[in-house]
């Protein structure tokens, strides 16, 4: 059976910057108002339920905290994104522009770009590798993730749990 997770009522959200290589207005470091739902297949346990919803959201949050608010860097290749490690801050140029920012205020992720292709398959690896480590998930058969990056886009990624 299967039992979701509606991010938007579920308060499974995160608000993030980030800037995409490019000439267009995403070239300008931006917002996007993220939310993720999640869809868990599964057997019923002794208490007749599929899933510890309460758990369940709790690993959901942990993931999400560490986007939220941050601005996004990911590992584009040095022809489009060059780094610079100044102690307490990262010298970003990109775009034919250089941007100085605290580290504090970074999420460094190690995807090849990101688009919502790769933020998908980052988050959903990411969920599918905590409940997999977690006895209390044992009985489900496989996750899918969806995220939103508002504007009516998302990406869709199923990953077995088994
Ligand atoms: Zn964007």
């Amino acid at each position: 059976m299967i039992v979701e997770l509606i991010g938007k009522e579920a308060d499974l959200t995160f608000e993030c910057m980030h800037i995409v290589p490019g000439k267009g207005d995403c070239s300008r470091i931006h917002p996007h108002f993220h939310y993720v739902d999640v869809l868990v297949d599964g057997e019923f346990d002794d208490k007749r339920r599929i899933v510890h919803l309460y758990k369940l959201k709790a690993v959901i949050k942990r993931i999400c905290a560490a986007f939220e608010d941050r601005i996004l860097v990911a590992n584009y290749p040095e022809s489009v994104q060059r780094i610079e490690d100044k102690d307490s801050h990262y010298g970003i140029e990109i775009n034919n522009k250089l941007y100085l920012i605290p580290k504090a205020d970074i999420f460094k992720i190690e995807i090849p770009s990101l688009n919502i292709e790769d933020l998908t398959v980052y988050f959903a690896q990411e969920l599918a590798r905590d409940l997999k480590e977690d006895e209390l998930f044992k009985t489900l058969n496989y996750v899918e993730v969806t995220l939103s990056e508002g504007h009516g886009q998302r990406g869709k990624l199923r990953l077995d749990l088994k």
